[in-house]
Parts: structure tokens; C-alpha cells; sequence
């Protein structure tokens, strides 16, 4: 059986993180009251005439700037005509022929490695409102659909990939990378729940080294879990399609999570035919090199540059620096850390493994943790210096996890310090032995697995404050001294 490989390219609908919608100074909010949002021209009302949204050209010049795309000085928008109910104005207005940006990447995790996926194009359009289906009365007659167009007019931007994936996970990869990028940079909030970002799959399936498959397109996969699940599943129909002898029709489908399969939403046939032309009513838009400049000099330090100055100059392994940028805030959170420590390394420890647990396991954010960088890097510096050992570091730092008291201040009041005084820790361990000399007994006959517990008994006489070097050194002495008496 000759080997299928796939082929997935995505299209990504990002709305921009504006006050206020694309053409009209309407708010652009989630939740507000059905309707309130709307004015003349978001309503496509007969004469109303759009201006555009400076904010929302320069948060697409920012997602274009990120992802390595070539600006195009100028743009033009475009009527795309259809009709339906919550398209008041029986057009969408987007760019088509000329789009904003275009040649740009996205750098993804593949098996092999990281490898560079080809963004097409970035254009600006509007979306349109939304259709709530009720079922309002028992009488089905009676059922209606509502029209909500708070929605119409909000600025988004569309990123099309070339088709240079090849697996779910690398798709999964990309849409990770490119949500990071638009987060990083101000551009979208990222909330695929609430639809701010959503993503639609063309996938097709070929022998390896023929040409392209014909595709399908699959619409508005509103999770992560969706978009590899959808795709899996889409891969092995086409598969399966072409094993038993027949052929792929190009074609849009939905996933229905529930049955976890694809079907058919509309075929070629029933294809809108747009009808693009120029909207004569926005004038070409124009982009200078120097607003160019601006907006890339503003741009925050990127998550693969930060990636790279991890491994490079902090040398982190590349799956510590991978999980360290995975927000911006996280990212500067452990920034902050690992210059306040002054250990990197023991700072990328710390974040990676306990910091994110805590968070993991009280699903708050990093920017609602009550510890702060500072006083993480005043732990890690007392752990370095032999202030406290690792076990009580563990403790004092699970607890100002919760309380947010200062690391000294718990350390003192609780008498945590560590106990580097041999004499001390002389006399514990003389106790100790006292206490077990049926176990001094086995060791002395040759039991030497027995001194692990010793020293388990001394940190326990301890309370788990005698550096564990000295712990185990006296110790050892001391048994010397008595399995060899003189
Ligand atoms: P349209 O605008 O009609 O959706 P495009 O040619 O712009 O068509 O392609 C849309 C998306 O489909 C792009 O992300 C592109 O990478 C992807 N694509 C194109 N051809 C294929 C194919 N044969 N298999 C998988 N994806 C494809
Ligand atoms: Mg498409
Ligand atoms: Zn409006």
C-alpha cells in the first residue's frame, strides 16, 4: 500500500483588540446588550459612509510586522457581496486583490524539528453580526432566529497559510505559535471561546510526491482539541475515499464534535460567487515607510528571539525555553526572576516546574500570583547561599504561595534557617543514635543500607534544617567511631 501524506494550509480570522469598530466609532464588546453597539453605518444604512479605523490598520501592521510579512504600501478595500441576515449591508468589506501584507512565516515545532511555514497573506476585513436560534415557544411555527449586530463592523484580520503542513500536530504548532504572536503583540486577546480568533482547515491527502489533492475546507474549529481532531478525522475519510476508488470533492464542511466527524456544509456548486470590486466609498490605504518604522520599533522582544536568547545566552534546554514563552507574561515573569536570582538555570527550575504547577492547580494567571519575581529570586538566592536547605525551600515557598509573605520574614518567624553549625549537628546526631541502637547494631554487622535511615532520623531530630552534607559527614564519623572502638 503506497504511503499517503496530507497537506493542510489555515486560514485565521483574528479580531483586532480595538475600542471601537473598523469603520464607525460604535465600542467593539463581547457580552454588551443585543443591539447596542450599532449606528448608520455598522447598520449599512443608505448613504452612511465609512471612515477608516487608524488603530485597527496599525494592530494589523503589528501582526504583519511579527510574522515577518512584507508590507504593502497600498492596500485597497473590496466589496464582497452576499446576502444574509447579518450582513446588513449586503457586503462584507475586506481586502482581496491587494491585500495589506503578504510573504511572511510563522515558525512551527515539527517532529523533525522547527521549520518555517509560509503566511501567504494578512488582509483586513469587518465581520458581520451574529444569529442567535431560539426555541422560544413550544409551537415549532413559532421558533425564531434573532439578529444581533453589536458584532458588524468589528475589525479583523485574516492570515493565510500556504499549504506546508503536514500532520495535526503541526497545524496544532502553528495556530499555538501564531496565537502566541498575536497575544505577544497586543494584536487579539486570542479567546477562541468567545471567537475572538478562529480558524478554518483546508485539507487534502496525496501520494507522496504528486501533486496537490483536491481539498476540503473545514469552518470554524473554535478549540485547539477541534482543529487536530477535525483534521485527523477529515485525513482519514479522504484516505479512505480514494482507497475505495473515489474522489475528493472540493467542498466546505463543519465539525460536529459530538459525533467527532466532518460533513457537509455546502459543495462547490453552491459557491458564492463574491462579486468583488473596489469600495468606492474608502479611499486606497496608504502606508509610509516611516509609520512602518514606528510600528515595528514597538514591537515587544518576540517569543522565538526569546526562545533563542533562553538557549543561547541562559542555556536552557529547548523545551524549558519553549514552555518559558509560552505567554508574554510568563515570559517576563521569568525574566524578572532570573536577573533577581542571579541563576538563570535554578530561575528557569523554579518557574518552570513549581511556579506553573501552583498556577496549574489554582487556574489563576501568572499576573494574579502573589509571589513576586523579586522574592522568588530572594528564595533561590537563600537556597544558593546555604540559608535554607532545598526541603524547606519547598516549604516556605508552597506556603508564600498562598499567604504572600515575604521569604526572610517566614524563615525567621518559623526558624527555618538552615544548620551549618557541626557542633550542632554533632549533638543531634549523637541523640539520634542513642534513640536507634538496634540500628547502629545491624550497621555495625555489616547492614550499610541502614545509614540511609540514620540519616532520615537525624533531618526528622533536625526538622529537616541540618545541611544534608554535614548531616550525612558527622554521621558517618560518628559510626566509625563506633563500629571501630578502640
Ligand atoms: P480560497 O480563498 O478559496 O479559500 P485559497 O487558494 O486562498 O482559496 O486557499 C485557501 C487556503 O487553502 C490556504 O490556506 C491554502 O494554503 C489552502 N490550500 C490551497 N490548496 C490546498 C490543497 N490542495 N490542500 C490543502 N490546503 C490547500
Ligand atoms: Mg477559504
Ligand atoms: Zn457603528
Amino acid at each position: 500500500m503506497p504511503e499517503w501524506e496530507a497537506v493542510i494550509g489555515l486560514e485565521v480570522h483574528a479580531h483586532l483588540l480595538t475600542a471601537t469598530k473598523i469603520f464607525c466609532a460604535c465600542a467593539t464588546s463581547f457580552a454588551a446588550p443585543p443591539n447596542t453597539h450599532v449606528c448608520p453605518v455598522c447598520l449599512g444604512y443608505p448613504g452612511a459612509l465609512p471612515v477608516l479605523n487608524r488603530k485597527a490598520v496599525e494592530l494589523a501592521l503589528r501582526a504583519a510586522l511579527a510574522t515577518g510579512c512584507e508590507i504593502q504600501h497600498r492596500s485597497i478595500f473590496a466589496r464582497k457581496n452576499y446576502f444574509y441576515p447579518d450582513l446588513p449591508k449586503g457586503y462584507q468589506n475586506s481586502q482581496f486583490d491587494r491585500p495589506l501584507a503578504t510573504a511572511g512565516f510563522i515558525r512551527i515545532r515539527a517532529a523533525e524539528g522547527e521549520r518555517n511555514i509560509t503566511i501567504q497573506r494578512i488582509h483586513m476585513e469587518e465581520d458581520a453580526g451574529k444569529l442567535l436560534h431560539e426555541h422560544m415557544f413550544d409551537d415549532v411555527s413559532s421558533n425564531v432566529s434573532l439578529v444581533d449586530l453589536n458584532r458588524a463592523g468589528t475589525p479583523l484580520i485574516e492570515i493565510v497559510s500556504e499549504p506546508e503542513m503536514r500532520t495535526a500536530d503541526e497545524a496544532h504548532s502553528y495556530l499555538t505559535r501564531l496565537r502566541q504572536l498575536l497575544m505577544y503583540t497586543g494584536v487579539c486577546d486570542g479567546n477562541m471561546e468567545e471567537g475572538s480568533l478562529r480558524c478554518d482547515a483546508n485539507v487534502s491527502v496525496r501520494h507522496f510526491g504528486e501533486p496537490l489533492g483536491t481539498r476540503t475546507e473545514i469552518k470554524n474549529l473554535n478549540s485547539f482539541r477541534f482543529l487536530g481532531r477535525a483534521i485527523e478525522f477529515e485525513i482519514g475519510r479522504q484516505v479512505a475515499v480514494l482507497e475505495s476508488g473515489g474522489r475528493v470533492v472540493q467542498e466546505t464542511r463543519l465539525f460536529d464534535p459530538g459525533a467527532g466527524e466532518t460533513r457537509v456544509m455546502r459543495s462547490i456548486e453552491e459557491a458564492h460567487d463574491y462579486r468583488y470590486f473596489p469600495e468606492p466609498d474608502l479611499l486606497l490605504l496608504d502606508v509610509s515607510s516611516e509609520w512602518i518604522e514606528d510600528v515595528r520599533r514597538s514591537l515587544p522582544e518576540l517569543p522565538t528571539a526569546r526562545m533563542e536568547r533562553y538557549q543561547r545566552a541562559l542555556a536552557l534546554p529547548y523545551a524549558d525555553a519553549e514552555a518559558l514563552v509560552a505567554t508574554r507574561e510568563l515570559s517576563d515573569y521569568y525574566d524578572a526572576t532570573a536577573e533577581a536570582s542571579a541563576n538563570p538555570k535554578l530561575a528557569a527550575n523554579w518557574v518552570r516546574n513549581e511556579v506553573l504547577r501552583v498556577l496549574n492547580d489554582r487556574k489563576i494567571g501568572i499576573e494574579s500570583y502573589r509571589v513576586t519575581p523579586a522574592m522568588l529570586g530572594r528564595l533561590i538566592k537563600m537556597i544558593e547561599s546555604g540559608a535554607i536547605g532545598g526541603k524547606i525551600a519547598k516549604e516556605v515557598f508552597e506556603e508564600m504561595s498562598t499567604s504572600g509573605e515575604a521569604p526572610e520574614a517566614m524563615v525567621e518567624r518559623k526558624g527555618l534557617s538552615q544548620i551549618s553549625d557541626p557542633a550542632a549537628i554533632r549533638e543531634a546526631a549523637q541523640r539520634v543514635l542513642e534513640k536507634n541502637a538496634g540500628s547502629v547494631e545491624q550497621y555495625r554487622g555489616g547492614k550499610a543500607q541502614v545509614f540511609g535511615f540514620l540519616v532520615g532520623q537525624l533531618m526528622k531530630e533536625t526538622r529537616g534544617k541540618a545541611k544534608a552534607e554535614l548531616a550525612n559527614e558527622i554521621l558517618k564519623e560518628l559510626l566509625g567511631e563506633i563500629s571501630t572502638p578502640s
